[in-house]
């Protein structure tokens, strides 16, 4: 069997592990050497870059477009806008959406996971998720300014339920 080079310094390194110190020091010479040949790469590649970009702009541009249009854009846009709104990963939404059994929290309408109609819900105050709604009960929420306000919506439909 051929000598297997890059294996043989894997195994080496791994039984030499490098100290915290080692670590940081290579870490140091990393960074300063990229500083010194930034420039000259930057040059190199980045204008290679820069010229195609150029040349194929408007094959680029329509590129772009038709791929914005697609279903797969369109949710993939709506999760990075989660996540960027809410801090909440891909994981931790469909977390939530199985603990819910998939339906709304007040409804019970079955939400559908990558639908715009199923909303984060979440406390304005404190930025905390409260969990999914469906949109309807997502706005219903929303036409209240305060819980309070909807704790009292409530107790006045049970007492004039009452009344007559
Ligand atoms: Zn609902």
């Amino acid at each position: 069997m051929a000598f297997d080079r890059k294996a043989y310094n894997r195994a080496w390194h791994q039984r030499h592990p490098l100290t915290p110190e080692q670590k940081n020091a290579r870490r140091i010479y990393l960074a300063a050497y990229y500083q010194k040949h930034k420039a000259k790469w930057k040059g190199q590649y980045g204008v290679v870059g820069v010229v195609y970009r150029q040349k194929h702009r408007e094959r680029i541009r329509a590129a772009n477009k038709r791929y914005r249009r697609t279903a797969q854009a369109k949710i993939a846009h709506r999760f990075a806008w989660i996540l960027r709104k809410y801090g909440l990963t891909l994981d931790a939404y469909h977390a939530l959406l199985e603990r819910q059994g998939e339906l709304c929290a007040i409804c019970q309408r079955v939400l559908d996971p990558v639908g715009s109609d199923t909303t984060v819900d979440h406390d304005h105050d404190t930025g905390q998720i409260r969990g999914l709604l469906c949109g309807v009960c997502n706005r219903g929420l929303g036409m209240f300014s305060t819980t309070e306000l909807l704790h009292r919506a409530g107790a006045y439909l049970e007492r004039s339920v009452r009344v007559k």
